[in-house]
């Protein structure tokens, strides 16, 4: 599988390569551009791919042949589409993650509340989740982290060990300051889209048609249109034999350390 390592030593020899063939053969040194493209290109794929594992492990999916898939909230909470979200789930008695944002939480902290008394798991998205984010340092991403940490800690006295890149982008900075936390990062192979202006059929087919053993579905309680096709992706997993069950049970990890 190709990471960020071997993207890099790659480069490296051809560039190493090309300059040998550039003093020897004389070869024109429009030659480098190719290392240093395909180099470029490797970046971007790996970072904005999570299921690539290109500069971290990112848990996208369980390999198993039950029936069982997760169910994923992210970018909460939010006062007025996590309730329906939580209603929703306590009707159908499903298990949910919910990857929330620090700065959202203030004021909102009942619902941290309701999401672990009804035995949902709270896994950790940041505090700001800013569109810069992936400019920050190694310590910028570790403040993110531990404020985040803080702020669900003093409300439900568990330390999240769940951690979801914003965008699912991972840098080289993330991933050192994930792995200096201990975090265990959190992907999908399931994404809904159900923030883009397509229609609530649309999306809801768009998970249907992708539902398999092991898969973990985002969505976000932050969008009008997650309520309606939550419930249609239930009403298709109870039809077809599909049990929603908890990252932890899927993955056979813990939530919280
Ligand atoms: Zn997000």
């Amino acid at each position: 599988m190709l990471n960020f390592k071997i993207a890099s030593l790659c480069f490296v020899i051809e560039s190493i390569a090309i300059g040998l063939l550039c003093y020897f053969i004389e070869i024109s040194l429009w030659w480098f551009l190719i290392p240093i493209l395909s180099y470029k290109a490797f970046i971007i794929y790996g970072s904005a791919n999570i299921q690539s594992n290109f500069y971290t492990k990112a848990h996208c999916t369980a390999v198993t042949d039950e029936k069982i898939i997760a169910i994923t909230f992210d970018d909460g909470p939010n006062p007025e589409f996590t309730p329906k979200v939580l209603s929703i789930l306590a009707q159908q008695n499903v298990p949910a993650t919910f990857f929330v944002i620090g700065k959202n939480i203030q004021g909102n902290e009942s619902l941290i509340k309701k999401m672990d008394a009804a035995g949902h798991t709270i896994g950790n998205h940041t505090f700001s989740h800013s569109f810069f984010i992936d400019f920050k340092s190694k310590t910028g991403f570790m403040y993110e982290l531990d404020a985040t940490s803080d702020i669900v800690y003093n409300i439900i006295h568990k330390r999240m060990k769940f951690f979801r890149p914003p965008y699912g982008v991972t840098t080289p900075h993330l991933a050192r300051a994930s792995k200096a936390l201990n975090y265990e990062i959190i992907g999908w192979n399931i994404r809904s889209l159900d923030t883009t202006s397509d229609t609530e059929e649309r999306i809801a087919n768009r998970v249907i048609s992708q539902i398999k053993p092991g898969a973990i579905v985002l969505f976000h309680d932050t969008s009008e249109k997650t309520a309606q096709v939550l419930k249609q992706t239930l009403n298709f997993a109870k039809e077809n034999g599909f049990k929603i069950v908890s990252v932890e049970e899927l993955l056979k990890i813990q939530a919280y350390g």
